[in-house]
């Protein structure tokens, strides 16, 4: 080819779900000089146009130059992303295996993916009001300095850090002081946390320590906040941004730390389209842009806790709670022939009454919303389940009605067994709707409420019981997950979880995690001030050995008990996985495709990776789709991935039959 007929060709990443870049011509009446990767270009897409992202310039193409269109016109003057966000978008399009067009999507926010829109940029409206607060009342412990002095030696180079700290041990003060010192360098801080810790109490703590103008994301924002947040990151205007988990995503101009608190939690997986974890992608993130990242935890998951051990991370550790609040004291509720109250043992009952006549506040937890889980006839035993799921039914007394909390079917709740037509329908199990009610009848003095998804469904309704609580117009809190996270009640000084079985014999290789995780936050609630406090865990098992192990050894020794049994299993972080999951409605058609997929990749694959399944998910039918699943493990990840190229080759090839939906999650979280 001789210089003369050298074309620019451009590389576009295209909303799309294919699977690669498409080549485009430059622009006529353009000079390729003012052409850079990371800008917008507007491009003929089948027959529409479409906004596509140059990720690379080239002087060739695999296809014929001649059958190549023109792209319509180059968006932007200065790229919009750089490189380094450039390549973290090809990282996860790969590694993930999911389309680089729709990763995009997940970067760009919405009004820079639209052809319309207003020419003149709105001005940043965010302006700091909050009165700043100094931190020199606060005497940093001997472990906050360590921590801290070891953070910062390492400011301008990727290092990972794994802070394992109590709840209440100081870590956010310990973030305070790192991003301090990341701000005055003129770098930008960006920090994750979990959806429900984004509380503006959360964000006053930075906004009280900084006057320097913070950028916030979450799923809440407008189309048009979110632009004005994503330009003060990109600008370096802001130089903290705080967001959850598709913050990971946000373009800095001035990179300087990434941190992620709560490191272990789920909500940092996205479970559906592009399924990433915001944790691993940071600390990708840290490598290319070559800055350190902290991970902050009172249970710090299994996986990171191993790469300290193979020394891939640093391992910091703050084990005292600040300003000298002691530990709480754990106690085993057997429930075994003791009489049961609406789900709570008697004794304790008497715990919690002991608890509110000294003033402190008591905290019940119980993984499960509504007011029954099964409605079942005692004549002929029918139970309610969903038309479209394989789920029972979960009763709502308050609205009167049956709903499925898988697939959102709601029902009236019948008044006579729809089989045999007695009227002998019981509720069985509880709730926490039941369970508030229930305490609301044994303690009518005591002031009650109950945090979970169905009375936080309103904007800053989690706000006004999150104020409450603190000025103490609450004695008893009931809640969920909600309730075990993150929030610091300083008086609170029981706390109890009433059904830990349920997770003691879930089905999932990490439900144990879980469980161990979750006895430890919520007993981190409990007793954080002045008060030492108590935890109760009422169960049918009271000599299980995973309980038994979290009370008397600790989180660690419940850690270093479950890295031996997963080693033995050759289960992650020991192994990696990756799930191929296909739905349709009808259940043939998804085991066949499974069958046929597997046994053609099988063909190409060596022995260090293996393929189990097809199986039915836990939950086989979901919203009227039948589900299923092949289960791809292997010692390395560089297999895994070249045998999930393999995968993606076969259904290339195969064409699946209409009908049939599928993804790819490459390190689940669940087993599903
Ligand atoms: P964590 O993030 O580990 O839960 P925080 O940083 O929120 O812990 O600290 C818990 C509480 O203790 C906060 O009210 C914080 O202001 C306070 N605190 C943190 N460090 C100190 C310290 N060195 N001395 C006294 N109080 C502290
Ligand atoms: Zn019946
Ligand atoms: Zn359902």
């Amino acid at each position: 080819m001789s210089n003369s007929t050298k074309k620019t060709i451009l590389q576009v990443a295209v909303p799309s779900p294919l699977r690669h870049l498409f080549d485009y011509l430059m622009p006529e009446n353009c000079d390729a000089k003012n052409i850079k990767p990371g800008m917008r270009v507007l491009v003929p897409f089948g027959k529409r146009e479409s906004i596509g992202v140059i990720l690379d310039i080239v002087t060739s193409s695999k296809f014929a130059i001649d059958k190549l269109k023109p792209a319509i016109g180059v968006i932007d003057h200065e790229p919009l992303l750089s490189n380094n966000m450039l390549s973290l978008i090809s990282w996860t399009s790969n590694y993930y295996h999911h389309p680089i067009g729709d990763v995009i999507n997940n970067v760009l926010p919405k009004l820079l993916r639209q052809k319309t829109r207003k020419k003149k940029d709105e001005e940043y409206s965010y302006v700091n009001k909050i009165p700043q607060k100094s931190a020199s009342h606060i005497k940093l412990s001997e472990h906050q300095k360590q921590v801290i002095a070891a953070i910062k030696k390492h400011l301008s180079e990727f290092k990972t850090f794994l802070l394992d700290g109590v709840t209440g041990s100081g870590k956010t003060e310990v973030y305070l002081r790192v991003i301090a010192d990341v701000v005055a360098k003129g770098k930008q801080a960006l920090i994750l946390i979990p959806e429900i810790n984004l509380t503006p109490q959360t964000i006053s703590r930075f906004s009280e320590r900084f006057s320097a103008k913070i950028a916030v994301f979450h799923s809440r924002l407008t189309p048009k906040e979110r632009l004005i947040s994503w330009r003060m990151a990109k600008d370096g205007a802001a130089p903290i941004v705080i967001g959850t988990r598709s913050a990971i995503f946000t373009p800095l101009k001035n990179p300087g730390i990434i941190i992620v608190d709560e490191e272990h939690d789920l909500s940092f997986k996205q479970q559906t389209d592009l399924r990433y974890s915001a944790r691993d992608i940071a600390v990708v993130r840290g490598k290319l842009e070559n800055i350190p990242v902290v991970l902050g935890s009172a249970t710090p998951s299994i996986e990171s806790i191993y790469n300290v051990k193979r020394k891939r991370y640093i391992g910091l550790a703050l084990p005292e709670r600040a300003g000298g609040a002691s530990h709480p004291s754990f106690h085993l509720v057997d429930m075994r022939n003791q009489k049961l109250k609406n789900g709570i043992a008697e004794n304790l009952l008497c715990q919690i009454e002991k608890h509110i006549d000294k003033g402190g506040q008591v905290l019940i937890f119980l993984n499960r919303r509504g007011f029954a889980p099964i409605l079942i006839c005692h004549h002929c035993s029918w139970v309610a389940g969903c038309k479209h799921c394989d789920a029972r039914l979960t009763l709502h007394q308050k609205n009167n009605h049956l709903r499925c909390h898988h697939c959102g079917a709601i029902v009236k709740i019948p008044t006579k067994c729809p089989q045999c037509q007695e009227e002998k329908l019981l509720m069985l199990g509880a709730g926490t709707e039941r369970v508030e009610i229930a305490l609301r009848e044994l303690f009518p003095e005591i002031k009650i409420t109950r945090i979970d998804r169905d009375t936080t469904k309103h904007k800053n309704s989690l706000e006004e019981i999150l104020k409450n609580i603190h000025e103490e117009k609450y004695q008893i809190l009931v809640g969920t997950q909600m309730l075990a996270k993150g929030h610091h009640f300083p008086k609170v000084t029981m706390a109890a979880i009433l059904n830990v079985d349920q997770s003691l014999f879930g089905s999932d290789f990490r439900a144990s995690e879980h469980l161990a995780q979750l006895i430890v936050q919520v007993a981190g609630r409990a007793g954080r001030e002045i008060m030492s406090g108590e935890v109760y865990l009422q169960t049918h098992n009271p000599h299980h050995p995973l309980l038994l192990d979290v009370i008397n050894g600790g989180y660690m020794s419940f850690v270093n008990n479950c890295l031996e049994e997963r080693q033995t299993a050759e289960l992650p972080p020991y192994s990696y996985l990756a799930l191929l999951q296909a739905e349709s409605k009808k259940q043939d058609a998804v085991f066949d495709f499974l069958t046929t997929l597997n046994d053609k990749a099988k063909t190409e694959l060596d022995d260090s990776v293996k393929i189990f399944g097809p199986v039915a998910t836990t939950m086989e039918r979901k919203a009227g789709y039948f589900r299923a699943q092949l289960l791809i493990q292997s010692k390395g990840r560089e297999k895994l991935q070249q045998a999930l190229d393999v995968l993606l080759r076969v259904i290339d090839k195969l064409k699946p039959p209409p009908g049939i939906r599928w993804f790819l999650d490459v390190d689940p979280a669940e087993l599903g």
